[in-house]
């Protein structure tokens, strides 16, 4: 094993268990040995974490929202803000029923200028309470997972959702909320001018991507999102609920990084 794998699942919180042999000996067995190798099924990376709740619903998307332009006039007032007018804006926005039941609106979090964007589906029950995006169990894993590929909350790195009011019952936000919603998001997008976008679940993806299509469809490649490369993989909350899933996770925060490192290659070859 080499030094760097050993590093990454130890900030995974990955170790050695010990698993019965069929023939009833006890041996060591070192499970979640991850590899940067896609959809690897012997890979299952924990991300540190061993909690199996979790909250958010992830049952199939049927409807698919595209991103209908909101009125224009509205579109292109938020597309002219400065972060200090969008969040304020997104703080007294009404215009979708989703602020009826919300406790607070959850802007997004992170390195205003950061290289990396995540971008989840919506707001659940802790970030409505706490006003921040990923903090209860799901985000706790999200955390894990940026650890295991050497990033931190904060630092290069900011995190977003596609609306900014919880969906009650943490239901999927209806296609009509998303859109109302979409401009507040693209005008953060405009102004992080991220590297690389990491949308964060099936919702998030066809959010961004205008198009329906699975999530199985959509790992492994790069997509665009107005010109900026963007990836898929699995929502955290989702992955809490699909333990097996967690190794196709890794491979694809793998790819990620694999993306940034091409990205940044171009960018020092043309300067
Ligand atoms: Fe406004 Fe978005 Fe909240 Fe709907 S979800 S009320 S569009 S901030």
């Amino acid at each position: 094993m080499t030094r760097r794998r050993d590093e990454i699942l130890k900030e995974m919180g990955l170790g050695p268990v010990w698993r019965l042999r069929a023939d009833g000996d006890a041996a060591p067995e070192e499970k979640g040995t991850a590899a940067c190798v896609p959809d690897t099924d012997s890979a299952e990376p924990s991300f540190g974490n061993t909690v199996h709740a979790a909250t958010r619903d992830s049952s199939p998307v049927t409807r698919h929202p595209a991103p209908v332009a909101a009125p224009d006039d509205r579109r292109a007032r938020i597309m002219r803000m400065d972060w200090s007018q969008l969040k304020s804006c997104v703080a007294d926005c009404t215009v979708c029923p989703l602020h009826e039941k919300r406790t607070r609106t959850v802007f997004g979090v992170g390195d205003e200028k950061a290289d990396w964007l995540f971008v989840g589906e919506g707001p659940g029950a802790d970030e409505d309470a706490q006003g921040e995006p990923f903090v209860g169990q799901a985000g706790k894993l999200l955390d894990n997972m940026l650890a295991a590929i050497r990033l931190k909350r904060g630092h290069d790195v900011y995190i977003a959702n596609v609306v900014k009011c919880r969906p009650p019952g943490n239901r999927n936000p209806a296609p009509e909320e998303a859109r109302a919603c979409e401009p507040h998001l693209q005008r953060q997008i405009e102004l992080i001018q991220p590297r690389l976008i990491v949308a964060l679940g099936r919702v998030a993806a066809v959010n961004l991507l205008a198009r329906e299509a699975s999530i199985a469809s959509l790992r492994g490649q790069v997509h665009q999102y107005r010109g900026i490369p963007l990836v898929v993989t699995y929502h955290p909350a989702y992955l809490l609920r699909n333990l097996t899933d967690k190794a196709k996770a890794w491979a694809d925060l793998c790819f990620a990084v694999d993306t940034m490192k091409g990205l940044q290659k171009r960018v020092s070859a043309a300067t």
